[in-house]
């Protein structure tokens, strides 16, 4: 079956194909959206950044999400905490440097993606599911892409440009040779949904609790508490670190070396799978091209530390939705300058904390309380890029990330 000559078919309807979907829709552009699973389906990827709320407004999407939080579960979040055998540091997002939301959510992933999903379809949004993109041609200024449903039947779709919001699945990367080779080392992650029981410790639902791990500290874990008295929980690091044994006995081993952590979840019900993904950062050569652009994971991933993923992914579909809109109209877009620079600005920024992070810099700065760092505001300009607000260049931890993160650390250093 082939459809008509559509503006703009965007692959994949997670949250960067959504949001792109949307705001191409209310530009007036004919747009379809091309989805390989069927809804609910999961993702790991739950906490979100305030940053995304700012998206969510633009795209007419907020409302949505908020009017069904309490339904879905979310729980509102409003910074992140960090453990290292028996160091404890906070980071409250609403007092921070940059001007926006200084709360959100963390997520289910299934139900955020289908509520934002639902309410694209909603607003006139055709959405296929159950079609998956295997095929991909350009003849002059009309792409034909193929999709198959898991019985085989074909569907060919022909529009003006292709946006890839395909995630993991990295279709327009693999189909045009453009993957690279992350530079960050390849990591794994073994994580699961618990019933968490957690009555007793050091513990607010309002914050993702990052815990190192006390005796290496490039492995980390992630606990992100829902509204609901369950939370997802996982371990991150080297997989030689992580050890031996199927996903379940790596995480439940791991996390039993980390007191804290041992203690918070003394009673929770390990009821759900343990699923493990490994050397998920990636690369690309380039993001956009002739008649497409490939946001979010399917372009480029760095690292969860920050849970700076579904950021990024939105702030790519905004960026790519501006220019496609001018394009389509006729527009000389330069894609460089608009797109892919403007997008890599945040990205670099975040890259910085997240190497900071894993070579022990930027975990020196999170776990140094001292009025020096307090009186400079470093702590607000900081708590800005853990809340996402990665591409305000007014803020100084952005603009000069690397030297302002080498400054503060030596500075750390040097006093503690
Ligand atoms: C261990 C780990 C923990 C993470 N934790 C966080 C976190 O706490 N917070 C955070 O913000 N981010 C986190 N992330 C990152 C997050 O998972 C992603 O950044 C985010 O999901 C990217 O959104 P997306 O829209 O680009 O892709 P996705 O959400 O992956 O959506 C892509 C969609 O494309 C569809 N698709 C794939 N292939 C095809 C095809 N061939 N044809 C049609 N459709 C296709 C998929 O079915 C999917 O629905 C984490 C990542 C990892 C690895």
């Amino acid at each position: 079956m082939e459809t008509d000559l559509l503006d703009v078919v965007v692959i994949g309807a997670g949250p960067s194909g959504t949001v792109a979907a949307k705001l191409l829709h209310d530009q007036g552009l004919n747009v379809e959206v091309v989805e390989a699973a069927t809804f609910p389906r999961f993702v790991i990827g739950e906490s979100l950044l305030p940053q995304c709320n700012m998206i969510l407004r633009e795209a007419g999407l907020y409302d949505v999400v908020a009017k069904n939080a309490d339904a879905l579960g979310f729980q509102r979040k409003n910074g992140a905490a960090f453990e290292w055998a028996g160091q404890y540091s906070e980071i409250d997002f609403r007092e921070k440097f940059s001007n926006g939301d200084g709360e959100t959510w963390q997520v289910r992933r299934g139900d955020f993606d289908k509520c934002l999903a639902d309410e694209v379809e909603r607003s006139g949004v055709a959405i296929h599911y159950g079609h998956r993109v295997t095929g991909y041609s350009r003849t002059g200024s009309i792409t034909r892409l193929s999709a198959a449903d898991n019985q085989g039947n074909e569907r060919s779709m022909r529009a003006k440009f292709v946006v890839d919001g395909s995630g993991y699945g990295r279709v327009l990367p693999r189909l045009l040779s453009l993957d690279e080779p992350s530079d960050l080392p390849s990591r794994k992650a073994c994580f699961t949904h618990v019933e968490d029981h957690i009555t007793a410790g050091h513990f607010d639902r309002e914050k993702i609790l990052v815990s190192i791990h006390p005796d290496n500290r490039d492995v980390w874990f992630w606990l992100i508490p829902f509204a609901d008295g369950r939370a997802s929980i996982g371990v991150v690091g080297e997989s030689h670190l992580l050890g031996e044994g199927t996903p379940a006995e790596i995480l439940r081993r791991q996390v039993g070396q980390v007191e804290n952590l041992s203690q918070l979840l003394a009673n929770a019900k390990w009821d759900s799978d343990t699923r493990t993904l490994e050397s998920y950062s990636t690369n690309i050569s380039s993001l956009y091209g002739d008649g497409y652009c490939v946001l979010g994971n399917a372009g480029e991933f760095l690292d969860p530390v920050f849970s700076s993923g579904v950021t990024i992914a939105m702030k790519s579909a905004s960026l790519a939705a501006s220019a496609i809109k001018r394009e389509l109209a006729g527009t000389t877009v330069d894609w460089e300058k608009d797109f892919e620079a403007s997008l890599l600005q945040g990205v670099k920024a975040f890259k910085t904390y997240v190497m900071g992070w894993y070579d022990g810099r930027f975990q020196d700065v999170i776990f140094y309380r001292n009025d020096h760092i307090h009186a400079q505001k470093i702590t607000t300009m900081i708590s800005s890029i853990l809340a996402g607000y990665a591409w305000d260049l007014d803020n100084p931890f952005v603009k000069n990330s690397e030297r302002k993160l080498n400054t503060t650390a030596e500075i750390v250093r040097a006093t503690r």
